[in-house]
């Protein structure tokens, strides 16, 4: 069966859309939707069966929690049992918005959803799309990104339709998602807020609001197969293709990019490099394929573009794809993230003699 798929304005959605997707919801089907982050696939998160169906069209590992979004913040006391002082303080300044709470679950919220931990991860989107359609839904909505476990996040209704199209209900095409990667995720371990997810809040701004009420700045966790999170693969968001990330200093970086393709000038290589990257290596071969993530000093570029040039190299049929490390500031952090989840391989190049 194939979704369908309801054109709406991103910014101003029609209310008779919205409401078709939301009675879709209440019957229990799902509806992928844009939030500012990615579309999410969203099935009412207090019906165990059709989150069950989420993990079912996904084909996610149900140890995978999912988060439940909202359309107020009032809503959140019929989900969790407890609000930290700083997740008051982190919900009252960054809802809506791409950051998620991690916090502990009512009774109310199936297991299911939180892969049966004693949490339940929740946050309010901003975008227009996802308010309204949880409003008009009058239920939280279960909603993990909208593609197939382990392929890249979804920023376009046709990234959706590519990997579930024939698994889901209804697909909301509000056109691409404006920040591209997907929020922010944080646990609360008494007083400490702990990062589990570099993503779109950038973590200066949630270290500036702690400071501000007197709080310390976040912890970030390292991730890995063993990391604090389940659901947190160290190989995740894969492009199909095998993806090689330059580490080091630029110049040498542009060194190594250069001998590499140097060397292959007739191998369909993909390129996913900043502007200036891009700039220094041109002009390249015919077959060498490039997707320019925008100046260096704005990854909030990057972030918007990174999972679509991914499905666009892999489209082009590029054997080997290259990238490089961005700065870690802003939403640099989340990109370096999402690149090094992506990679099959991390290459350091120019280390100096300290092993820096
Ligand atoms: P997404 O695929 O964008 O919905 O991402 C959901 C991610 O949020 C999961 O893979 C986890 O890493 C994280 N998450 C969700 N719920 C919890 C939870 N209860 N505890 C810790 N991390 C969570
Ligand atoms: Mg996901």
């Amino acid at each position: 069966m194939a979704a369908r798929v309801l054109q709406v304005d991103p910014v101003a959605p029609a209310p008779a859309v919205i409401a078709e997707a939301a009675a879709v919801l209440r019957a229990g089907g799902l509806v992928a939707f844009p939030t500012e982050t990615v579309y999410g696939l969203g099935g009412n998160a207090i019906d165990d069966a059709a989150v069950a169906r989420i993990f079912a069209a996904k084909g996610r590992d149900p140890s995978d929690p999912v988060i439940v979004h909202l359309a107020d913040r009032r809503d959140l006391g019929d989900l969790v049992r407890e609000l930290p002082a700083p997740a008051q303080l982190l919900a009252a300044r960054f809802w809506p918005g791409p950051l998620t709470l991690v916090l502990p679950r009512a009774e109310r919220v199936p297991p299911r959803v939180s892969a049966g931990l004693p949490t339940v991860a929740v946050r309010v989107p901003s975008h227009p799309v996802a308010r309204a359609l949880i409003a008009a839904a009058g239920v939280p909505v279960a909603a993990p990104s909208a593609n197939l476990f382990g392929r890249t996040s979804p920023t376009t209704a046709a990234h959706v339709l590519a990997d579930l199209g024939d698994r889901i209900d209804v697909v909301l095409d509000g056109g691409p998602t404006p920040a591209g990667v997907e929020s922010t995720v944080v646990a609360f371990e008494g007083e400490e807020v702990v990062v589990l997810r570099p993503g779109a809040t950038p973590v200066e701004e949630l270290s500036r609001c702690l400071a501000e009420a007197g709080f310390r700045p976040p912890r970030l966790v390292e991730r890995g197969p063993q990391a604090g999170s389940p659901g947190l693969l160290a190989r995740h968001y894969a492009p199909r293709v095998p993806l090689v990330l330059l580490r080091g200093p630029e110049r040498e970086r542009l060194q190594w990019l250069r001998a590499a393709l140097a060397a292959r000038p007739d191998r369909r290589i993909g390129l996913l490099l900043s502007d200036e990257e891009l700039r220094a290596l041109s002009p390249l071969a015919p077959e060498h394929r490039a997707r320019p993530l925008g100046p260096r000093s704005h990854p909030e570029v990057a972030a918007r573009r990174l999972f679509a040039a991914m499905r666009e190299l892999e489209a082009e049929g590029v054997e080997l794809i290259y990238a490089t490390d961005p700065d870690p500031a802003g939403l640099g952090l989340a990109v370096a993230d999402r690149l090094r989840r992506a990679a099959e391989e991390v290459v350091e190049v120019g280390r100096t003699q300290e092993g820096s």
